[in-house]
């Protein structure tokens, strides 16, 4: 018997169920037929954060982020190749901050860039200021040995 990991679809924020041996088979969403692991960025809303951060089949990394922000700015093409390398183990997301203005205080971020590790909804990992790609990299797959 496989067992299923709850996997949230980035782009329409629905929870799908996701046979745990099928993980590397390119699972697509029920609903709208996107990919559910695709080794890029997803721009997602807190509604869809607050699902995804149950997911228990792969941890999500978020970068909660602003447009008025240097730093954010510098760290978003290596948070992109980050995503590429770690495709089918950890999910990348960002989150704009001056878009949601009550993340901040939920999540209780001080200061930007903020990544945030979520699996099974728990906060797994927590990393302030800019990184480049291999820090982020080593950053995401802590999670991964964390969660198992
Ligand atoms: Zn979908």
């Amino acid at each position: 018997m496989s067992q299923n990991d709850r996997l949230t679809c980035l782009d329409c924020g629905t929870p799908n169920r996701v046979p745990h041996d099928k993980l590397g088979d390119n699972p697509k969403c029920g609903k709208c037929g996107g990919w559910l692991i695709t080794g890029k960025v997803a721009e997602i809303d807190p509604a869809t954060l607050q699902k995804a951060a149950q997911d228990t089949a792969l941890p999500l990394v978020v970068d909660f982020w602003a447009p008025w922000c240097g730093p954010c700015r510098a760290m978003a093409p290596q948070f992109g190749m980050a995503a590429e390398r770690l495709k089918g183990s950890v999910r990348l997301a960002k989150l704009n901050t001056e878009q949601h203005q009550t993340v901040s205080g939920r999540y209780g971020i001080r200061g930007i860039p903020a990544m945030i590790g979520f699996h099974g909804g728990r906060e797994v990992g927590r990393q302030v200021g800019a990184m480049q790609m291999p820090g982020i990299v080593q950053f995401a797959s802590g999670l991964t040995a964390k969660a198992r």
